[in-house]
């Protein structure tokens, strides 16, 4: 098994676009597909031709260069079944648990309803990668547009399962306004520090994906209900954790 090589770019506005190539077969990836020609572009510049789409959810800004990309390439999509009508082009529906292989690496599925209540995340353990979409972001999490807090706080606690060492790619470069939400939330020292590495990181003209679980679990307050000092911070020392993770939710909405 040959190691995946990932490009990342920009695309839309804020899109991330992700294209993953495994090196042995050819076999070529997009992580969703915000806009046809960014991808275009990414694909010429490493030489790659495009095979599949992996989509996470509906929203405009992840289907909308499906079906041209469909017709340029002839792509395989493989999407979330829990809104397959809603994905345009969509050939394979994929659910909670299921696995695939894509050329030799294997893919696990990991629904995660919330942002919408079809999101799905892939995850490949054995590449240590998670394409997470709009539901975990680098010091944020998607907007419950489709489902509420607690199906949402579930569907993270999903994602803290994950080892500490893999590498999580994420749909939007939120990461600035993120950090600036999350230090209204977090006192701690960790966060402090994590902000500034952002700052030098966006400064120098360089994304902030991918993120990896293990940074997340220890700065991102919207994983941390649990901690003892965002409690303390809210006055919510006795609530459940979901119930936390929903006032972080909507103090960021608000923000
Ligand atoms: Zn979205
Ligand atoms: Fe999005």
């Amino acid at each position: 098994m040959a190691k995946l090589e990932i490009e990342l770019f920009r695309a839309r506005s804020d899109n991330f676009g992700v294209l993953v190539h495994d090196p042995e077969t050819g076999r070529t990836a997009s992580i969703d597909a915000p806009e046809e020609q960014p991808i275009l572009d990414a694909l010429a510049r490493r030489g790659w031709t495009l095979t599949d789409i992996f989509t996470t959810h509906h929203h405009h800004d992840h289907v909308e260069a499906n079906l041209a990309l469909k017709q340029t390439f002839g792509v395989t999509i493989t999407g979330p079944v829990n809104e397959a009508d809603k994905i345009p082009g969509i050939d394979k529906k994929v659910g909670d648990g299921d696995r695939f292989d894509f050329a030799g690496h294997p893919v696990e599925v990991i629904e995660t309803p919330g942002h919408t209540a079809g999101h799905i995340c892939f995850y490949l353990p054995e590449d240590k990668l998670l394409f997470a979409a709009d539901t975990l972001f680098a010091l944020g999490c998607g907007r419950l547009f489709e489902r509420p807090a607690k199906d949402m706080w579930t569907s993270l606690s999903k994602l803290l399962k994950l080892p500490d060492d893999v590498g999580v790619y994420f749909g939007h470069e939120y990461t600035l306004s993120n950090a600036k939400f999350a230090v209204t939330v977090d006192p701690g020292a960790a966060l402090a520090e994590r902000v500034q590495e952002i700052e030098a990181t966006l400064n120098a003209g360089r994304h902030t994906a991918p993120t990896t679980i293990g940074v997340e679990r220890a700065t991102n307050p919207f994983l941390r209900p649990h901690d003892a000092a965002i409690r303390a911070h809210l006055g919510m020392a006795q609530a459940e954790d979901w119930e936390v993770f929903a006032e972080i939710r909507a103090r960021k909405d608000k923000f």
